[in-house]
C-alpha cells in the first residue's frame, strides 16, 4: 500500500549521501559564508534596500510583461537582429535548428544556461548531427560526465577536484598535468577556447534583458560567456520571457545582489552588457594583424530566443507567479539544510534544483515532477531571507504539496479514514500526510489514554505495522503522551492563583506539543511568567495548523487558522499578551496566517504575540525582577535556536536572557537540526535527516563537551535526544523558579 507520494526513495538517498553530500555540504556551505559576510560587509540595511527595490522592479516587470515583450523585440529588431518569442522547448528548439541550418553550422558552443537546458536543447542539435560544448567549466565538466547539474549555480558542485582530474584523464587523450584545479582550469581553458574559435554559431542564455535597449546582461566568473556571444558570428541568446527588465537603469539593485547571493562575491568577474548585433567584424584567428582580415563588411547574426514554455500561465497563477522574481541565484538550494546534504540530484526535478525548483518544475513541467522532491523542502524557512528577491520558498512548495494532495485519486486509504478524519481535506490525501496533519487529534487521544496508549503504540508489533503502512521508520521514539495536559493543570492552577494587580495579563498559547506531550516545559513558562509579574491564563484554543500546513493541507490549516483566531482574538482585544512557546507556531502566527487569513484577523494576533524568552527579555527590559528566576551562576550551556526562529530575528531574545541571568550560553551555528516536525519520522528521510542532525550533534559533542544541552523547537529536542546522551530542554526551563525548590 503506498503510504505517500514521494518517489525519492531511503536507498537512493543513502547513496547520494555517501557519494555526493561530502562536496555539496562543503561548497553550499562556503558560499553561506560568502554571503553572509558580504552582506555584513554592504552593511545589512544597505542590502535590504537593494532587495526591495529588486523585488518591485520584478513585480512591475511581470506586471507589464506583454508589453515588455513588445518593446524589447521592437528594440532587438531596430538593433538588426531577430527575436522569436517560442511557446514552449519544442517551438524553441524547433527555431534554433532552423538558425543552424540556415548558417549550415556544424559546431557550436554554448555558455551556461539553465534555459537551454530546461527545454533540452543540447538534444535537439546533436539530433541535427552538430557538435555542441559547453564552455562554461561547470558545465563541461557534467557534459564530459554525461550527468545533470546538481546546482543552479554551480553545476558539477557535487564532484571533488580529484573526481575531475579522473574524470578527464579518462575522456582525454593528455599528457598534460591536471593535478590541481588550477592546471585543470587552464586544460579546459584551452580546450575550449579551440572549440569556440572554430564554432559557427555561440548560444548564450541572459541573466536579464534590457526591454528599452534590447541589451542582454551576462553575469559569469569565466569570461565564456562573452567569448561564445562575440568570436562566432552567429550568436543566439535564449532566455527565458521573465527574464525581461525595463532599462539599464533597473539594472543596479540585480547587479549588487546576485553575485553576493550567489557565490558571496562583491562583484561578479564579468558583467557584460551587449547590444547585438555590433558593428565589430567577427574575429578571423587564422588572419594575424587584422581583425577578420581587415575585412569590416562582415556581418553578424543575432536571435534573441525568449522562452514561454508554461511561464505566461505562471504569471496568471497566484501563487506560482512569485516563481518569476527568480533570478537564480541557488543562495535558496545553499541555505537549506536537506540540500546541503543530498543536492541537486536528489532535491531538483529535470532542470532547476533547490527550494525555488518547486515552482519551476510545477510551472514548466507540472505536478508530477515537482512531487518526485518536493518534500524535500520541510517549510523550515532558512531560504526565505536568503532569497535577494524576496521570495515566499516554503509557501510555494506549500501550494505545490497541496496541488499534488487533491490531483490524488481518492482510493482505499479514504475509505479507512471517511467520517473519521477531524480534516477539511478531500478525497486522494496519502494516508501518512493525513495521519502527521491530524497529530491534534492523535494527540488528544493518546493523552486521554495515557500511559497505555503509549505502552501500545510502542509496542514492537504496532511499531512494525507503523513502518509497514504508514512508513514511520522504527528506529525514531514516538512522542510520549501525558495524561495531564498543561491546560488541565493550568486551570488547576489557577484557582490557587495570585488576586494581586498584575503587571501584565499572559494569554499562554497551548500548542499541540506543550500540551499533550511536553508539559513541563509548559509549565516552566508559566512559573516564569508569574515570577516575572505576570497573571497567566492557558486558554482553550487548537493547534495553529502548523501540522496540516507542513503537509500541504492548507484547507485544514486555514480551518484551524480562523478557529485559533476565533479563540485567541477576544483576549488580544481585552488586552492580554499571547505568548507562545513552540518557535513554529509564533512563525505560523507572523507569517502564515498573511496567506490563510484577512488582513483584520491576522494583523492583531501578529502583533500581540510573542515568543516565550522574546517576552521574558521585554518584561526584564521594562524593569520586571529577575532575582525570582533560577540564575546559572556562570555555568555552562549550549543553546541551539529553532529555524523558524532565525528567520523572524528571535533567536538573539533567548541569548540575552540567559546572558542576563549569568549562564555562560554557546549558541550552535549549524542552522537546522533536520527533524523538522514529521520529516525525520518518515522511513524514506531517516537517514537524511539524521545526517543533517549529526552536524549539530557534532558539534555540541566537540565544541560544548558537559553542557547540558538546550534547544527552542520540539523538533530540535527530539533529534538531539536521539544523537545526544541526554534529552535536552526548553531554554524556559533553565529559568522556571521551581528549580530553586
Ligand atoms: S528563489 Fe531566490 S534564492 Fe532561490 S534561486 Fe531564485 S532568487 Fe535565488
Amino acid at each position: 500500500m503506498s503510504n505517500d507520494s514521494s518517489p525519492l526513495d531511503a536507498e537512493r538517498i543513502k547513496r547520494l549521501l555517501k557519494t555526493e553530500s561530502e562536496e555539496i555540504n562543503k561548497h553550499t556551505r562556503h558560499f553561506n559564508a560568502e554571503r553572509y559576510r558580504a552582506i555584513e560587509e554592504t552593511g545589512s540595511e544597505t542590502y535590504e534596500l537593494y532587495r526591495t527595490e529588486a523585488r518591485e522592479i520584478k513585480e512591475d516587470a511581470i506586471e507589464r510583461l506583454p508589453d515588455l515583450i513588445e518593446q524589447v523585440s521592437r528594440a532587438v529588431r531596430d538593433n538588426g537582429g531577430s527575436v522569436y518569442v517560442a511557446d514552449d522547448a519544442d517551438d524553441a528548439n524547433d527555431y534554433v535548428t532552423d538558425v543552424v541550418a540556415d548558417e549550415h553550422a556544424d559546431t557550436i558552443v554554448k555558455s551556461k544556461s539553465m534555459t537551454t537546458e530546461e527545454i533540452d536543447l543540447n538534444d535537439a542539435l546533436e539530433a541535427c548531427g552538430v557538435d555542441v560544448w559547453e564552455t562554461d567549466l561547470g558545465e563541461f565538466v557534467v557534459q564530459v560526465a554525461d550527468e545533470a547539474p546538481s546546482h543552479i549555480v554551480g553545476p558539477s558542485l557535487h564532484r571533488s577536484r580529484e573526481d575531475i582530474t579522473e574524470l578527464f584523464e579518462r575522456e582525454f587523450d593528455t599528457d598534460e598535468a591536471l593535478d590541481s584545479a588550477e592546471n585543470l582550469t587552464a586544460f579546459a581553458r584551452e580546450y575550449l577556447g579551440e572549440r569556440i574559435d572554430e564554432a559557427d554559431i555561440g548560444i548564450t542564455g541572459a541573466n536579464f534583458v534590457i526591454a528599452e535597449s534590447g541589451s542582454i546582461v551576462l553575469v559569469t566568473n569565466e569570461g565564456n560567456a562573452r567569448k561564445c556571444a562575440s568570436i562566432p558570428d552567429t550568436h543566439v541568446a535564449v532566455a527565458g520571457v521573465e527574464k525581461i527588465i525595463p532599462g539599464i537603469s533597473e539594472l543596479r539593485p540585480f547587479a549588487e545582489l546576485l553575485s553576493r547571493a550567489s557565490t558571496g562575491q562583491d562583484i561578479t568577474q564579468y558583467l557584460s552588457i551587449l547590444t547585438p548585433p555590433v558593428d565589430t567584424p567577427p574575429i578571423d584567428f587564422e588572419a594575424r594583424g587584422a581583425i577578420n582580415g581587415g575585412n569590416i563588411e562582415a556581418s553578424r547574426d543575432f536571435h534573441l530566443v525568449l522562452i514561454d514554455n508554461g511561464r505566461r500561465q505562471m504569471r496568471r497563477d497566484d501563487d506560482l507567479r512569485e516563481t518569476l522574481y527568480c533570478i537564480r541565484c541557488g543562495a535558496c538550494a545553499n541555505s537549506c539544510s536537506n540540500f546541503q546534504s543530498v543536492g541537486g540530484h536528489a532535491f531538483g526535478g529535470e532542470t532547476y534544483t533547490g527550494g525555488i525548483a518547486t515552482g519551476w518544475e510545477a510551472g514548466v513541467e507540472g505536478l508530477d515532477t515537482a512531487g518526485e522532491f518536493n518534500d524535500l523542502c520541510t517549510g523550515c524557512s532558512r531560504c526565505v531571507n536568503a532569497c535577494p528577491v524576496k521570495i515566499d520558498i516554503p509557501w510555494i512548495n506549500t501550494v505545490v504539496k497541496d496541488r499534488i494532495n487533491r490531483g490524488n485519486d481518492p482510493g482505499f486509504e479514504d475509505l479507512l479514514v471517511e467520517g473519521l478524519s477531524p480534516d477539511g481535506e478531500g478525497g486522494g490525501v496519502p494516508l501518512r500526510k493525513r495521519l502527521f496533519g491530524n497529530f491534534e487529534a492523535m494527540a488528544k487521544l493518546g493523552s486521554a489514554t495515557a500511559p497505555v496508549s503509549n505502552a501500545v503504540v510502542t509496542s514492537f508489533p504496532v511499531r512494525w505495522a507503523m513502518e509497514l503502512v504508514l512508513g514511520i521508520d522504527t528506529r525514531r521514539n514516538l512522542p510520549s503522551f501525558e495524561r495531564e495536559t498543561l491546560r488541565k493543570w493550568a486551570s488547576k492552577r489557577r484557582l490557587q492563583a495570585q488576586t494581586e494587580e498584575p503587571l501584565r495579563r499572559v494569554a499562554l498559547y497551548p500548542d499541540v506539543y506543550t500540551n499533550y506531550v511536553d508539559v513541563e516545559r509548559g509549565k516552566a513558562a508559566v512559573r516564569v511568567l508569574e515570577s516575572l509579574g505576570c497573571s497567566v491564563e492557558v486558554p482553550e484554543v487548537l493547534g495553529s495548523g502548523r501540522a496540516p500546513l507542513s503537509q500541504g493541507m492548507i484547507s485544514t490549516a486555514t480551518e484551524k487558522a480562523e478557529q485559533v483566531t476565533d479563540a485567541l482574538l477576544p483576549y488580544v482585544e481585552e488586552g492580554y499578551d499571547v505568548v507562545v512557546i513552540e518557535p513554529s507556531d509564533v512563525a505560523m502566527f507572523r507569517r502564515e496566517y498573511q496567506k490563510l487569513l484577512p488582513p483584520d484577523q491576522h494583523k492583531p494576533l501578529a502583533d500581540g504575540s510573542y515568543e516565550v524568552m522574546e517576552y521574558v527579555y521585554g518584561l526584564l527590559e521594562n524593569g520586571a525582577k529577575a532575582e525570582t528566576l533560577t540564575s546559572g551562576y556562570g555555568s555552562e550551556v549550549a543553546y541551539h535556536s529553532h529555524c523558524q526562529q532565525r528567520t523572524l530575528g528571535l533567536a538573539t531574545y533567548t541569548e540575552t536572557v540567559l546572558d542576563l541571568l549569568d549562564y555562560d550560553v554557546m549558541t550552535s551555528d549549524v542552522e537546522c537540526c533536520g527533524m523538522a516536525g514529521s520529516f525525520g519520522y518518515k522511513t524514506e528521510y531517516y537517514d537524511l535527516s539524521v545526517d543533517v542532525g549529526e552536524r549539530l550533534a557534532e558539534q555540541f559533542r566537540s565544541d560544548a563537551t558537559d553542557r547540558p544541552v538546550v534547544a527552542s523547537g520540539i523538533s530540535c529536542v527530539d533529534q538531539l535526544d536521539t544523537l545526544l546522551a541526554d534529552k535536552p530542554r526548553h531554554p524556559v526551563e533553565l529559568l522556571d523558579p521551581a528549580q530553586k525548590n
